[in-house]
């Protein structure tokens, strides 16, 4: 394939220039980039500039069967690879991503915005999930039992469910394909990978980085695609598909359990978040409101696991809100490559009109803006960091997902209130709780409906823990010890044994 540098000029080319490396822009199938002049293409915009940075191969849904194709071609031999020389496949991989750190960090800043520092932990975190499922592959273990009333044994094993679908978000653009196809290829899975079109790039030189691995042909395919509707329904329709793991909005994986449901084919869902994050009376009120300000404003608040609504007790809110609000004000906003940013830009345009919607509906219910509130002037997408106190709790707009860098806080008068309030939402990811009691953190983390709780912490995801959440916010784990068996089944084999033989 000839390789041509895109310098945005009027001829698509299969790599494009970022700073000092390329990417390629063309879809990854059977082990071999496409070539970018063969279909059409879309754009990528910085976020913090609004330039295009980038065209990229625009799939159809011809091209993403075509993908399943070659997954499901490679399959058997995957499956069979043993488990010592996949694991050595990976630990290549993660070696040739440590090498490629500073292409693919700033590229997560170029094409999503977020501010190089949060670039960097995501990567780091995201090199350490995959050394995670490294290091799982070759301790993967069944059980063994003796049948309930003698006679035979009950082995269990695992298979891989088969291929599998991963479709990702463009929020945290490296961490949810590594933690997805970590998962999944770790199982023995072959994999078709649906990028966000706002974050392509990244995603393709997470695959590039597996291909020069040595992965073999089909084993990971990746489709770029502005119709993602038509592209994943035609994928999820096909018998030869397995698995869905979705990470995104609450009402795309919805859908895509519908569509799951004829073929009974298995789903994991990483949806939205409501992110509780409560403040009791007994707290250390300096730590909650600087934790409070990273778990509000990281990624410019476009976190499923963001601080959603603060729940704050009366005896400590007047100080918990003072210091809070300093803190906001006190952060830089601006292009993530920018030394001393705090808070990079909204992911588009659209999604800013967005942002700029919602602080006109908290405005109109009984609430008080107490700093921000406007959209940045200028190039780029970017909006102040916001903060209302809100005393109207039963309205529409305070029992929604914000996903921007709006903090909402709740005064309760107890902390049976706090719990009730926390609850009162069809969510159910991450919840926080601030208080130096231990058994009353303990007793309240029991009570919160969520999938994980952060205690005296607002960050939380780590390879060992399983991320994930109850009611809307999803379904099955991502890390932690079970979450490569999401991409396993389950197979008992029954064995006869006659227990006199060899005994007489
Ligand atoms: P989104 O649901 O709009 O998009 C997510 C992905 O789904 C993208 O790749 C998109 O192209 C694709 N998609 C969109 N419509 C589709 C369809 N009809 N069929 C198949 N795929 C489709 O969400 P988003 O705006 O990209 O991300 C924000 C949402 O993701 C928020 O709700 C956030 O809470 C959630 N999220 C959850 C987690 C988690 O781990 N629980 C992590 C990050 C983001």
């Amino acid at each position: 394939m000839t390789i041509l540098t895109d310098t945005l000029g009027t001829e698509p080319a299969d790599r494009v220039a970022l700073r000092d490396h390329t990417v390629a822009v063309g879809l990854y199938l059977g082990g071999a980039w496409r070539p970018v002049a063969e279909g059409p293409t879309f754009e990528v915009v910085n976020p913090s500039t609004g330039q295009v940075i980038a065209r990229v191969a625009d799939g159809s849904a011809a091209d993403a069967l075509a993908a399943l194709d070659a997954a499901a071609a490679a399959q058997e031999a995957w499956r069979d690879v043993p488990p010592r020389e996949r694991a050595n496949l990976f630990h290549a991989a993660h070696r040739i991503l440590l090498d490629r750190a500073d292409a693919i960090v700033e590229t997560m800043t170029l094409e999503s915005g977020k501010p190089l520092a949060e670039a960097r932990g995501e990567f780091q975190l995201s090199a350490d999930f995959f050394l995670w499922y490294a290091e799982q592959i070759a301790h993967l273990h069944g059980t063994y039992a003796e049948g309930s009333r003698g006679g035979y044994r009950i082995v269990t094993t695992h298979q891989p469910v088969g291929p599998s679908l991963l479709i990702t978000p463009w929020n945290f653009p490296l961490l949810m394909i590594a933690r997805k196809a970590g998962a999944a290829l770790g199982a023995g899975c072959t994999v078709v990978v649906k990028s966000a079109k706002e974050t392509p790039l990244t995603c393709a030189l997470f695959v590039e980085v597996l291909h020069d691995a040595g992965f073999p042909p089909g084993v990971v395919n990746l489709v770029h695609t502005t119709h993602s509707a038509e592209v994943s329904a035609a994928v999820m329709a096909d018998a030869r598909l397995r698995k869905v793991s979705f990470t995104g909005s609450t009402g795309v994986g919805s859908t895509l359990l519908k569509q799951a449901a004829p073929g009974i084919v298995n789903a994991s869902m990483e949806l939205g978040g409501d992110g509780p994050f409560v403040v009791l009376d007994d707290a250390d009120v300096e730590l909650a409101a600087r934790q409070a300000i990273v778990c509000k404003f990281r990624n410019a608040g476009q976190a499923c696991v963001a601080a959603n609504r603060i729940i704050v007790h009366e005896a400590v809110a007047d100080e918990f809100t003072r210091r809070f609000v300093e803190l906001t004000r006190a952060l830089t906003v601006g292009d993530g490559f920018a030394p001393g940013v705090d808070v990079g830009p909204i992911i588009s345009a659209k999604q800013r009109d967005g942002v700029a919607r919602l602080v006109a509906a908290l405005g109109e219910i009984d609430s008080e803006l107490l700093t921000g509130g406007s959209p940045v002037e200028g190039e780029g997408f970017f909006f102040e960091p916001t903060v209302f106190k809100v005393n109207d709790r039963d309205n529409d707009v305070c029992n929604q997902e914000l996903f921007a860098p709006i903090a909402t806080i709740y005064t309760v008068g107890s902390t049976a209130e706090a719990v009730r309030v926390a609850n009162d939402t069809s969510y159910g990811l991450a919840a926080y709780v601030f208080t130096q009691n231990l058994s009353r953190a303990i007793a309240v983390s029991e009570r919160l409906d969520s999938g994980m709780v952060g205690i005296n912490r607002g960050i939380m995801a780590d390879p060992a823990a399983a991320f994930g959440g109850v009611k809307s916010s999803g379904l099955g784990r991502e890390g932690g010890h079970d979450a490569i068996y999401e991409f396993l089944e389950p197979k008992y084999l029954a064995i006869t044994v006659d227990e006199s033989t060899g005994l007489e």
